[in-house]
């Protein structure tokens, strides 16, 4: 039976780090991915003749920059530029706000709104500034208690910035800064992005946090496009790990983690066959992981019973759009390529939009109008799309896993009708201009990606489920109740996105346990 130091399950991008790293230090290594191809929700693919949209994750700003350089990624092909304006968001009465990389452009675009606002601007970005230099020495390390959070946040003023944070929402703190509702709308939507809250929710001011880690060409919280695709950053540590010697296999779907004497030895995959290790790394979901490849008998109850618990039905809608032209708004006319369509295209015009739209999936109910997040990267790269025509990603919340009437099947078509009437109201052009529709709901990611309940971070990311909280109470660092398994998906602290800390987390202590100093 093939014997290799570790395993690790899942070739989406935390797996396929944390193998790069084992592979760097000298093991060896294997990728063991369900799909026919790499990097789970970090995927670029041919959805229409033509045209490459990156089914999932569509843009970047969390993957750290450590992973970027010690794997060296820009050799294998990563490329990744922040996208200028940032924001564009249409309002319903024909204006429109845009956030730019530079600050004197925002600053007239904040004028056009509230004078009050263009002066809070500085002092909101402050106020993220300080919470994430107090917390960031805690998310490159194992799962901190919140005894290790009071100590990092035990400088002046910490107490009251360690309280929104946990306990606060991401309206709180809009409202502290801003008065306009245009403003207001456009920051929000970060604090609700891929969870199952509104902007008044407590817990979205830590999903906000969350958002605003990452930093591109020194702007904190800037997202950017990845040349190609999303998939480019999979293929790129792919690439990184087979030169160190990790070995991907593809459609080979692991139904089973084997143990002996309480710890794993190996997995036996779909097809029958077995391979052993020394480790096995988990990169799926926790309920995967723990519920599906291992017999719950061998777990501790509370253990069991937390992950079972664990909040992770997702109400994320994401639709993918071939266009024969771009979208005309009302708000900034045009055809052409402008900065409306090479940006972020947000529809959230205010808080309460975005927490009405919750409060339909709360009931149960696609959101009557939805906010969204759209980006047309074919307007800022050749390649994407054919010749002339365009392609359009739509992330759009709300539309519950759980309808309260009906199913998927028999309401896809519906939301996705919703969907772009929404979008029409503000670009009337759109619905004619659609050569290509997809729309996948959180059951439809679940299939394709693997991920339980469709929730994009392998599981709700509010306080109450990070920290040594994620996935069970009490987690030490990326070992599990089984020895020599360990978790390093999205699943384990600090969790969701395109980050790549919990795989490089992961790999540090599996190495640490495989050659104790
Ligand atoms: C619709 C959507 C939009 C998103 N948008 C963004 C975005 O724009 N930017 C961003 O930063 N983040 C975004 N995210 C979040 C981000 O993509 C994910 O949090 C992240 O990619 C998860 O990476 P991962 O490696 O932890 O897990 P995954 O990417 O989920 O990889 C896990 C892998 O394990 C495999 N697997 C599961 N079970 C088995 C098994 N039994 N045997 C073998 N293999 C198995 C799966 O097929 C999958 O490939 C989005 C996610 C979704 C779903």
């Amino acid at each position: 039976m093939e014997h290799y130091d570790a395993i690790v399950i899942g070739a989406g991008h935390n797996g396929l780090i944390a193998a790069a790293y084992l592979a760097q230090a000298g093991k060896r290594v294997a990728v063991l991915e369900r799909r026919e191809i790499i990097g789970g929700a970090t995927v670029t693919e041919e959805h229409f003749p033509g045209y490459h949209l990156s089914t999932c994750s569509y843009v970047c700003s969390l993957l750290l920059p450590e992973v970027v350089r010690e794997l060296d990624l820009p050799s294998y092909g990563y490329d990744v530029r922040p996208f200028d304006p940032q924001i564009f968001a249409p309002q319903p009465d024909g204006q429109y706000f845009m956030s730019f990389l530079d600050a004197g452009k925002t600053r007239e675009q904040l004028l056009k709104f509230s004078r009050h606002d263009a002066d809070a601007w500085d002092a909101y970005w402050d106020h993220w500034e300080r919470i994430i230099t107090s917390a960031w020495p805690l998310i490159m390390g194992p799962p901190p208690s919140l005894s290790d959070l009071e100590r990092a946040f035990d400088r002046p003023g910490g107490q009251e910035d360690l309280r929104l944070l946990l306990f606060g929402s991401v309206a709180d703190i809009l409202d502290r800064y801003f008065e306009s509702n245009a403003i207001k709308g456009a920051l929000s939507t970060g604090g609700v992005i891929g969870s199952n809250l509104g902007p008044r929710s407590p817990g979205s001011a830590y999903v906000k946090f969350h958002h605003l880690l990452g930093k591109l060409n020194g702007h904190r919280g800037a997202w950017g496009y990845v040349r190609g695709g999303m998939g480019a950053i999979a293929n790129a540590i792919a690439g990184a790990g087979r030169d160190a010697g990790v070995e991907i296999l593809t459609d080979a779907e692991v139904t089973e983690i084997e143990t002996a004497s309480g710890g794993a030895t190996g997995v036996r995959l779909a097809d029958g066959r077995r391979i052993q290790a020394d480790a096995v790394i988990s990169t799926a979901d926790p309920q995967r992981t723990f519920l599906q490849m291992l017999d719950s008998r061998q777990l501790p109850g509370d253990f069991v019973a937390s992950i079972e618990r664990m909040k992770r039905k997702g109400s994320v809608v994401k639709v993918l759009l071939g266009l024969s032209e771009l979208p005309d708004f009302t708000a900034l006319p045009g055809t052409e390529v402008g900065p409306q369509h090479t940006g972020g295209i947000m529809i959230c015009p205010s808080i309460d939009y975005v927490q009405r739209a919750w409060m339909d999936a709360e009931a149960g109910q696609p959101s009557a109008r939805p906010f969204m997040d759209c980006y047309i990267q074919s307007a800022t790269e050749d390649g994407l799309a054919p010749e002339g025509k365009h392609t359009l990603s739509m992330f759009v919340q709300y539309a519950p896993y759980d309808l309260a009437d009906g199913d998927w099947d028999s309401r896809r078509n519906e939301i996705g009708d919703i969907i772009i009437d929404t979008f029409a109201e503000y670009a009337p052009n759109l619905p004619n201009a659609i050569e290509h529709i997809a729309v996948l709901g959180p059951p439809d990611i679940e299939a394709t990606v693997g991920i339980t309940g469709g929730n994009i971070f392998h599981g709700e990311i509010t306080p109450d489920q990070m920290f040594n909280y994620r996935p069970a109470t009490g987690q030490t660092g990326y070992r599990t109740p089984v020895g020599r398994l360990y978790l390093g998906g999205s699943g384990v602290w600090p969790g969701g996105a395109v980050f790549g800390a919990p795989g490089r987390n992961c790999a540090r202590e599996v190495l640490a346990q495989l050659d104790p100093a």
